[in-house]
């Protein structure tokens, strides 16, 4: 096994490892290598081609394939290594990599991993019935309908109302597919109201308040079960589609020494993307799945100019306790998860966090027993929330005679 070694090691070429990449190009940090399994950069948004990109970064839409490219153009001094997968991560910056031309160690001064998320699949979503052919997820009907320029299925259902869900019936459309129906379990949509108006155009009813319970046709689907309001009916149909629930893509992370959420499962990262180990970042939608590509290419950018200091010695934010911040279980994950703190120095930051299920209510933020943040508000799944300037400095201090002894403080964010 070969060593290489580099500055700054990126694992992940979409939006967020190249918003990284290009950040520290900028900052003027050399020999910065993004690998990618894939044989071509650019992640997810290479298969969705309607214009759903670019309006943060570039301030106007465009499709996946034209937003990766302007964004690669961004890069310099960078380079990529495709087809190679990383397969461990190690403390002090040293990842294993295998690709054909064999397996290698690579030593980097720091390393980001960006590995993205994907859908949840059908087996963890326990359907019941066969495994006939015709049921995939939004990312698969991608894949077949612009990369392949096939169409898997003529009159599917789609599970899920998030947006991807109306991006699925966006790609049926281009492949000259219709959705027979959108289900949903939840009394209402988990992506935007105004998103009912183009199922509507569509021509495509939703199920609310419905669940999926079995599939069936034993080579093909043929159609579906669901349970809803009116009681058991089922649905003729060629496909099933699972879209949304998305899961961040984190075996990489699973396996390593690096710290999880216990509830999320997902690594915890401080306020400037640092992990527990502070040679490794983590950022993109392998932390918080899942955001827009424009949302992700903009924390890359964040993250990236964050260590270009680093390593240029401009900053050093990467010492303190790392603290993790526990949650509610009807909380699926924040970001941050976690908080370097220095005793005695000063600590604000923006929470941001995805609810398990609808909740319309009071969000408190308690540290040390006290409540530090609380207000009112309308969550759902599918869409992010944020706890503005929640301030966390504060630090407990236990005065037991004398002298005063400080301590790290306890942090948990609850839905009252
Ligand atoms: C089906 C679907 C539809 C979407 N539609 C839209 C949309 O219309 N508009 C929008 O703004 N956003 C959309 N999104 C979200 C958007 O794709 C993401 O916000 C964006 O791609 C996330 O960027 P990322 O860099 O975090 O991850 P990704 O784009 O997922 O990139 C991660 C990269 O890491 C690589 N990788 C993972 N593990 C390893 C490893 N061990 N070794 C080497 N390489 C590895 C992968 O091959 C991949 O290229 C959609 C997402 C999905 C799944």
């Amino acid at each position: 096994m070969s060593d290489t070694y580099c500055n700054v090691a990126i694992v992940g070429a979409g939006p967020a490892g190249i918003g990284a990449a290009a950040a520290l190009g900028e900052a003027g940090i050399k020999d910065v290598v993004v690998f990618d399994r894939e044989a071509q950069a650019g992640g997810i948004p290479r298969h969705i081609h309607h214009p759903t990109f670019g309006l943060l970064v570039f301030k106007r839409p465009m499709s996946g394939p034209r937003f990766i490219e302007k964004i690669i153009a961004r890069c310099k001094d960078v380079r990529f290594e495709l087809e190679t997968s990383i397969t461990g991560i190690e403390p002090a910056g040293v990842l294993a990599a295998a690709s054909c031309k064999g397996s290698r160690t690579i030593h980097a001064r720091h390393i980001i991993l960006a590995t993205g998320a994907r859908e949840k699949p059908r087996h963890p979503r326990l359907v019941s019935g066969l495994r006939p052919q015709g049921i995939m997820t939004t990312g698969a009907l991608q894949k077949f309908i612009y990369g392949e320029k096939l169409s898997p299925f003529k009159r599917p259902i789609i599970v899920g109302t998030e947006l991807v869900s109306f991006s699925a019936l966006a790609t049926l459309r281009a492949g000259g597919a219709k959705a027979l129906a959108m289900i949903e379990s939840n009394s209402r949509i988990s992506a935007y109201r105004p998103a009912m108006g183009f199922g509507a155009l569509m021509g495509t009813p939703v199920h609310l308040n419905s669940q999926l319970v079995d599939i069936g046709g034993r080579d093909k689907v043929e159609f579906v079960t669901i349970k809803g309001p009116d009681g058991t009916k089922n649905i003729a149909c060629d496909g099933v589609i699972f879209s949304g629930d998305f899961v961040g893509e984190t075996a990489l992370m699973q396996s390593s020494h690096l710290e999880m959420g216990i509830k999320s499962r997902l690594p915890l990262v401080d306020n400037r993307w640092l992990s527990s180990d502070n040679k490794t970042s983590v950022i993109g939608n392998c932390v918080h799945p899942a955001d827009m590509g424009d949302q992700c290419y903009l924390e890359g950018l964040e993250a990236g100019r964050n260590i270009g200091q680093i390593l240029t010695n401009k900053v050093d934010n990467t010492s303190g306790e790392f603290v993790a911040i526990s949650h509610d279980p009807g909380i699926k994950f924040l970001t941050p998860g976690a908080v370097r703190i220095t005793l005695g120095q000063p600590q604000k930051t923006d929470i941001r966090l995805h609810v398990r299920a609808p909740f319309w209510g009071k969000i408190n933020v308690v540290q040390n027993g006290k409540v530090v943040y609380s207000k009112r508000h309308r969550c759902q799944p599918a869409r992010r929330i944020t706890l503005h300037n929640v301030d966390l400095s504060g630090i407990e201090q236990t005065q037991q005679n004398s002298p005063t002894v400080q301590t790290l403080p306890q942090i948990e964010v609850k839905l009252v």
